[in-house]
């Protein structure tokens, strides 16, 4: 089967999050079962290309102010998949991917609406996939524009489309003329479309219009469908239940694993687990705390500054956790607000608290390798990577049981010597205190704490469970979508005048 991937991120072309890293591994698992995989990206000012090869030097995007010309490159294929880069500089040759430091860019609509359809058109020449697999609200357009504008383009009459839903948080909104500048019929403007408290939902277009949403974990394609963690389109997925599922993210280990790490001082193993030591040694380093005693347990945090990742309960706990035996490590970016939080904990506690400021691929390995743990107290979380990342590195996480985090982490047991990780539900400083302290006593007894370790580092999130889940999410979609055309062309033939 031939997949299209159109998403706004794939690892090591662009980054912010997860999403990259998931774009970036999918597609080499997916064509490792045979699947034919293309995938589509912008080509931003951050991608290096070592050699791009133009593939299609001029896409006409028609908008209704003036029409726009793109091209198409190809940085070749990979490990089985051919990638392209729909090229457009006044759109994507920026200092950031989505925004400046004073808010999204104002034509994001417009920016990844030209991306959309340029990988429609682009996919006529380079060939027509069975099965659109689009990502979040950047790439949410595609089954809008093939259901709407490209509904009787005969190139397209039998392609499926797929829809991943990486974070419910983000869902691209804007004013309703975006529409006619898009050129998309007003019609999308209706509640059982792509309206939305008087906007225009461009995630919201895709969730009502794909053949099949998937999410990236089975507990979080649960909770989006309740008024807690549906972000008001709750009611859009309870009444397509029958077509979302989740299927938890894979990780990639050559990557993320202690024992090839490129990134890291020394390597070990679950067998030789010697070397995390140097490792942590050179953390505290990093983090400018040289002289602190490497026997006090280490809490690693990397992550995007967003509300979602729960940091007002560390703020809310951090004096009480001060008097702890313990050092925190912080490396993130995003939000203002948390990095002033993180940059004031630190003044105040200058010997438990350390915060970089920065997105920084080699230090975040760094964390995951010499931290003992890994906190990550979100108060939501659609999978979540580093938790996964974690185990393999012997780095016991602490987790809220949400989403992901909570499909992923099994609770230490000391008694039966079972389990990965600490969890706690209620959204509380002193839940997520507790459970700190849970850790740091287990911490205390190096035997145990070890089992705790190994038995993170032996599970196995390998991508391939993950992507066999994804080849049968596409042969259904292919179906549903056989069944959508099949009753279209009944509702025509219905339509037929009798002759006779
Ligand atoms: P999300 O997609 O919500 O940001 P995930 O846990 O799914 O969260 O993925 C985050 C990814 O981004 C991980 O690969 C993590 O290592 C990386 N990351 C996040 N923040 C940083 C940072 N400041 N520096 C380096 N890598 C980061």
């Amino acid at each position: 089967m031939h997949i299209a991937f159109a998403a706004s991120e794939c690892v090591p072309f662009s980054k912010t999050g997860g999403l990259a890293d998931v774009v970036g591994a999918l597609p080499r698992a997916l064509a490792a079962l045979g699947h034919q995989v293309s995938v589509y990206v912008p080509r931003y000012r951050q991608s290096k290309l070592s050699d791009p090869q133009t593939v299609v030097r001029s896409i006409t995007i028609p908008f209704d102010d003036k029409y726009r010309f793109c091209s198409v490159v190809t940085a070749g294929t990979t490990a089985g998949v051919r990638l392209y880069f729909v090229d457009y500089p006044p759109y994507f040759d920026r200092d950031a991917l989505y925004g400046s430091p004073a808010g999204d860019y104002p034509d994001n609509a417009e920016r990844f609406a030209l991306f959309s359809r340029a990988v429609l058109e682009a996919s006529k020449i380079l060939g027509v996939p069975h099965v659109f697999h689009c990502h979040d609200w950047q790439s949410a357009l595609i089954p809008v524009m093939l259901r709407t504008l490209y509904a009787e383009d005969p190139a397209f009459r039998e392609v499926a489309t797929v829809f991943t839903i990486h974070n419910m948080g983000y869902q691209g909104l804007f004013p309703p003329d975006i529409l006619p500048l898009l050129t998309l019929p007003w019609e999308l403007l209706t509640i059982s479309k792509m309206e939305f408290f008087g906007q225009v939902n461009f995630l919201k277009g895709a969730l009502v219009l794909s053949d099949y949403v998937t999410t990236v974990s089975k507990k979080y394609s649960q909770e989006i469908q309740t008024t807690e963690y549906g972000f008001g389109l709750e009611g859009v997925l309870r009444n397509r239940a029958a077509t979302v599922t989740g299927i938890l993210n894979g990780v990639d280990y050559d990557e993320w694993s202690p024992q090839t790490d490129k990134f890291t001082v020394a390597k070990y193993s679950p067998q030789d687990l010697s070397g995390k030591l140097q490792c942590k040694k050179d953390l505290l380093n990093t983090f400018g705390i040289a002289d602190a005693n490497s026997k006090l347990p280490v809490i690693g945090i990397v992550s995007r500054f967003a509300a979602q990742k729960g940091f007002d309960l560390i703020s809310q706990i951090m004096d009480r956790l001060a008097r702890e035996e313990m050092i925190l490590l912080v490396l993130g970016s995003g939000d203002k607000l948390y990095e002033e939080m993180f940059q004031r904990l630190h003044k105040q506690f200058p010997n438990k608290i350390a915060a970089k400021v920065a997105f920084d691929n080699a230090i975040a390995h760094k964390i995951e390798a010499g931290a003992d743990m890994f906190l990550m107290p979100s108060r939501y979380e659609p999978c979540g990577l580093n938790q996964i990342y974690s185990l393999k590195y012997g780095t016991v996480p602490i987790v809220r049981a949400t989403g992901g985090l909570d499909d992923t982490i099994e609770p230490w047991d000391a008694r039966s010597g079972k389990g990965t990780g600490f969890k706690f539900t209620d959204y509380t400083g002193e839940a997520l205190l507790a459970t700190i302290k849970q850790a740091l006593l287990a911490y205390q007894d190096p035997s145990s704490w070890q089992t705790l370790m190994r038995n993170g580092m032996a599970r196995d999130f390998s991508w391939g469970a993950s992507a066999r889940e994804y080849g049968k999410v596409y042969d259904r979609a292919r179906q549903a979508r056989a069944s959508a055309d099949a009753a279209t062309v009944t509702a025509d033939l219905k339509k037929e005048p009798v002759l006779g």
